[in-house]
């Protein structure tokens, strides 16, 4: 099963401003139980702490291994999937998942050697938008909707458990199937968070060099277009394709300039 083990250890579980101890600790025992063991903690408000040990109960090398940084964009700096899990839906348009349909995604990708993420908010504030807009999908668990809202460990167990179904099935029937990137060619890699923000970075200069907005706010085309390229699950070399257009039509648009 080592090939199961190396597809588990693509997928971290990052947890952004958790505000009691205690659901760290829970959180820790709920992926050791489903066989992950990555943790990254961004900026909780009270860690190390001794209610974080205590729930951890016999995943304190979990724990101790948990990676702590200040902001989301450093936890999944180096991802190519990214899932956003929310009690409710948001402004931010963003696919909406169920947590199994999330779950064979996210195996998919590492078992393409992809880094996962999968991301989940503060208590009582959930994630904002601006870090839903780093993520590539959103996942609701579809609890009652008179009462959604999942205790943060809990939801953090349920997905675990979903991504070990998924992982285990691997263990036979992807085996056999080999890496399940689809889309692009097949040796093309999937663009890194850090190359899709470059390619986003581009097209928005882009947009303005080309006067694309005409005085409209910029805010609502981009979100539209990010949702669209997240969605492609673009390759590397697809992303190098379109910033190459996209330098084009920077290019075209300078002249132009110059020669009015
Ligand atoms: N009041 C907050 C709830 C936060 S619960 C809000 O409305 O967003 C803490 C975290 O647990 C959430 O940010 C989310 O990541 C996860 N969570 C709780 N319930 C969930 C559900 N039904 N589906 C997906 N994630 C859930």
């Amino acid at each position: 099963m080592n090939h199961d083990v190396s597809t588990a250890d693509r997928i971290r579980i990052v947890l952004v401003g958790t505000q009691h101890p205690g659901n760290i600790g829970s959180a820790a025992r709920a992926i050791k139980t489903m066989g992950l063991d990555r943790l990254v903690l961004v900026a909780p408000q009270r860690y190390p702490h001794n209610e974080a040990d205590m729930m951890a109960a016999g995943a304190d090398d979990v724990l101790a291994s948990a990676v702590c940084v200040d902001t989301l964009a450093e936890a999944v700096a180096d991802c190519r999937l990214v899932l956003g899990c929310t009690a409710r839906s948001r402004r931010v348009q963003l696919e909406e998942l169920s947590p199994r349909v999330a779950a064979a995604r996210a195996c998919d990708m590492a078992l393409a050697g992809g880094e996962v993420a999968v991301v989940f908010g503060r208590e009582r504030t959930g994630l904002e938008n601006e870090e839903l807009q780093l993520c590539h999908a959103a996942v609701h668990i579809p609890a009652n909707p008179d009462y959604s809202s999942l205790n943060l460990a809990a939801a953090v167990q349920v997905l675990s458990y979903e991504l070990r179904m998924v992982l285990l099935a691997a263990g036979t029937a992807q085996a056999a199937d080999g890496p399940a990137h689809e889309g692009g060619h097949p040796s093309d890699r999937p663009a890194s968070h850090a190359q899709m923000e470059g390619l986003f970075a581009q097209l928005a200069q882009t947009l303005d060099d080309i006067d694309f907005h005409k005085g409209r706010a910029p805010a609502s085309a981009m979100r539209k277009l990010r949702r669209l390229f997240l969605r492609s699950e673009l390759g590397e070399r697809e992303v190098r394709l379109l910033r190459g257009i996209l330098a084009d039509a920077q290019r075209m648009a300078r002249l132009a300039a110059e020669r009015q």
